[in-house]
């Protein structure tokens, strides 16, 4: 029936084989690979003793594009969930095209020498994924992803227009370490040392990385220090939703955090071009990642909750004028581990890649081409949200964020 092919054993593939394995009337036959197959076994293991469900196991390097082909065409899946690096992204969606099965991720292309967050490399495969009767579906993951699709359900249901938006990402957790990163290290620093960027009267505007900082309290977290940053889906947002005067992201970082990693940009550790060091070349953020703890090993310590959401101001649906709303998720840390063996950052990633990956094999969301979240139908993937373990709330604020 619906098999499923995901790529990348790190705490996002791990949280959505699970949730997949738990939802085995959609997803009846898993198949995992990953480059070091040590990680699949080991995922595979805890999926068995936790829903009984066998998942098929294979290593392999997806940056090979024959390679990847040979694999998918050997298994045969009507999806491929890429759910390893950004780098890997072109790679993938190359070998999908060419063995014929349709493509989901969670994070944009990235070039290994450049952070750059940008969608155009893979807006670049629209014809040719048309061409091939297949759907790539871009995002889908909690920021960017469910955030959009957040926003296009306030538009469905609530605004006409949506004027203002932000993007409220709060991680409460404490994971007891003093410097550790809650998804992968690299991509992690790579996006939080990058300049910021909002968008405003049609464009992108672009400030100082960590120079914009702000105070707000979040329910089940308290008050926090949130910082002005760029994020990926600022992008396909400014694009689908044209109306939009203004959007921005806002993401919260403790004084440790921000303390540590300014140490480290500041002797040169977060650097992405290679410096040669005993006659090898070495890339200072690759091996930064090196020494700092793997994000799986976090879960059992990390305690607190998340809080993602959006707050948009628009022209009511219902002709009562100006509206703004918050709608937001918020995952407990402690009880995603219970659930997966994973922490809440993986978790509310790797929950709502099961979910993309459950619309397309439904055919709830169907299409030839590359898309992205805000283009299909936010109500089913609303609705999963609700039973698989991300639940939303909505409410009615006073007005915008007063800065
Ligand atoms: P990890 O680093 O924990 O895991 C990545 C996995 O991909 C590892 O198992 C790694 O293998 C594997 N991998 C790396 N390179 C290759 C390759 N060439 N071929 C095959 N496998 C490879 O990352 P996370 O699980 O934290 O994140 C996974 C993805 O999710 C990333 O793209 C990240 O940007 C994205 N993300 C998206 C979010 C969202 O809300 N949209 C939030 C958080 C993450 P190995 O074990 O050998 O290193």
């Amino acid at each position: 029936m619906s098999k499923v092919l995901v790529i990348g054993a790190g705490g996002v593939g791990s949280v959505a084989v699970h949730k997949m394995a738990m939802n085995p009337d959609i997803f009846s036959d898993i198949h995992l690979a990953s480059r070091t197959v040590s990680k699949c076994v080991a995922i595979a293991r805890s999926v068995k003793e936790r829903t009984g469900v066998t998942i098929a196991t294979y290593a392999i390097d997806a940056d090979d594009v024959a390679a990847t082909t040979k694999l998918i065409e050997s298994i045969g899946p009507k999806l491929v969930v890429n759910l390893a690096l950004p780098y890997q992204d072109l790679a993938i969606m190359d070998a999908c095209l060419a063995a014929g099965a349709n493509y989901l991720d969670t994070a944009n292309y990235e070039p290994r020498d450049q952070a750059k967050f940008e969608y155009h490399w893979q807006w670049a495969y629209q014809d040719k994924f048309k061409a091939a009767g297949l759907m790539a579906l871009l995002g889908s993951g909690f920021d960017p992803g469910v955030t959009s699709v957040f926003a296009m359900w306030l538009k469905k249901h609530k605004l006409k227009t949506i004027r203002l938006l932000d993007i409220l990402d709060c991680n409460g957790g404490d994971h007891g370490q003093a410097f550790a990163t809650n998804f992968n290290p690299e991509i992690n620093i790579r996006e939080v040392t990058a300049p910021a960027r909002h968008w405003e009267n049609g464009q992108f505007v672009e400030t100082p990385a960590m120079g914009v900082k702000q105070q707000f309290d979040f329910e089940g977290v308290g008050p926090k220090n949130m910082y002005m940053m760029y994020h990926e889906e600022l992008e396909s947002l400014a694009k689908f939703l044209p109306e939009l005067e203004r959007a921005r992201f806002w993401m919260t970082f403790g004084d440790a955090y921000i303390q540590h990693l300014t140490v480290l940009q500041n002797v040169g550790m977060t650097r992405i071009d290679p410096v040669t060091y005993n006659g090898v070349e070495i890339i200072p953020l690759q091996f930064l990642k090196a020494v700092l703890p793997e994000p799986a090993s976090l879960g059992p310590t990390t305690k607190g909750k998340t809080n993602i959401g959006d707050i948009a101001t628009g022209e009511a649906l219902d002709g009562s004028g100006e509206k703004t709303f918050y709608i937001k998720n918020i995952c407990d840390h402690e009880e995603a581990y219970a659930e997966t063996g994973n922490q809440a950052v993986s978790y509310t990633t790797g929950v709502p890649a099961m979910i993309g990956a459950a619309m397309l094999l439904t055919g709830k969301w169907s299409g030839e081409g590359v898309f992205n979240m805000e283009q299909l139908d936010p109500d089913p993937f609303m609705d999963m949200l609700n039973t698989q373990g991300l639940p939303w709330t909505v409410e009615e604020l006073d007005g915008p964020l007063s800065f």
